[in-house]
């Protein structure tokens, strides 16, 4: 039964950013990486405070089934990674996908290739995919892990043609420069194909407080991007035809 039981850290039940339409997102418990600017560091570490079964949460799920589809919406698994809890995420994505709810899969792409990953992949209808850093020192510095397997995640889901939403988080002095953000881009065309959006989103500090609650050091100094710098960067990825958000 344990297959069936989910670390979960909380879930929202009309989420609008994360993916289509209105959302029922979970945010599950556990994450490989410690990136330095992450808002949610309460996700990091597994409690069984918010253990639920795959039944539990599909149960409430139902209830909300007509929003999914007035609004094109459906059910967001997010984290933390949702991929450290394969059984959980794939027997629930099995249901979704009996009942045609649509499946998004908030990942940061840190996982072997196993038989089960493969299954939770092409059962879900959206990949959202956050590239930390393309540079080998500055992911391992920003994440403490390297990109090797992420930029392997992303080679997978272009094999396999599925539809892809790149997430890059914005932070001055790592990932908006014009020298990174051209590379970036550049680094992207191949993949052009699976690619749905780019979604480009400011840093904020608004995660500093729970890394304090937490007893622990919030290590990056430096500023939030202006909102023009934002733009610009955007405008980049319109010029080079992406749709972006
Ligand atoms: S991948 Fe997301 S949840 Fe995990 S440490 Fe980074 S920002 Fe936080």
């Amino acid at each position: 039964m344990t297959d069936n039981i989910g670390y979960i850290h909380s879930i929202l039940t009309g989420g609008t950013l994360d993916g289509p339409g209105v959302r029922y997102v979970i945010f599950m418990q556990m994450c490989p990486f410690r990136c330095i600017y992450c808002h949610n560091p309460d996700t990091w570490f597994k409690n069984s405070l918010g253990a639920k079964t795959v039944d539990a949460v599909y149960n409430d799920i139902l209830r909300y089934k007509n929003f999914f589809n007035f609004t094109g919406g459906g059910v967001t698994l997010s984290g933390g990674e949702p991929l450290l809890q394969e059984n959980f995420t794939l027997n629930l994505f099995k249901k979704l996908k009996n009942i045609n709810v649509h499946t998004c899969l908030d990942t940061c792409g840190y996982i072997e290739l196993n038989d089960k990953i493969k299954d939770i992949i092409s059962l879900s209808d959206l990949i959202m995919l956050d590239i930390k850093h393309l540079d080998q020192d500055t992911h391992l510095k920003l994440t403490g892990k390297d990109n090797i397997k992420v930029l392997k995640f992303l080679d997978f889901l272009h094999l396999n043609n599925k539809k892809t939403r790149i997430r890059q988080v914005l932070i001055p002095n790592y990932t908006t420069s014009d020298l990174y953000i051209d590379k970036l881009i550049e680094y992207l065309d191949k993949y052009r194909k699976i690619i749905e959006k780019v979604e480009l989103l400011p840093y904020h500090k608004m995660g500093i407080e729970k890394w304090q609650k937490l007893g622990l050091t919030y290590q990056l100094n430096v500023d939030e991007p202006e909102k023009e710098l934002v733009q610009y960067i955007k405008n980049k990825f319109i010029k080079n035809g992406y749709d972006i958000i």
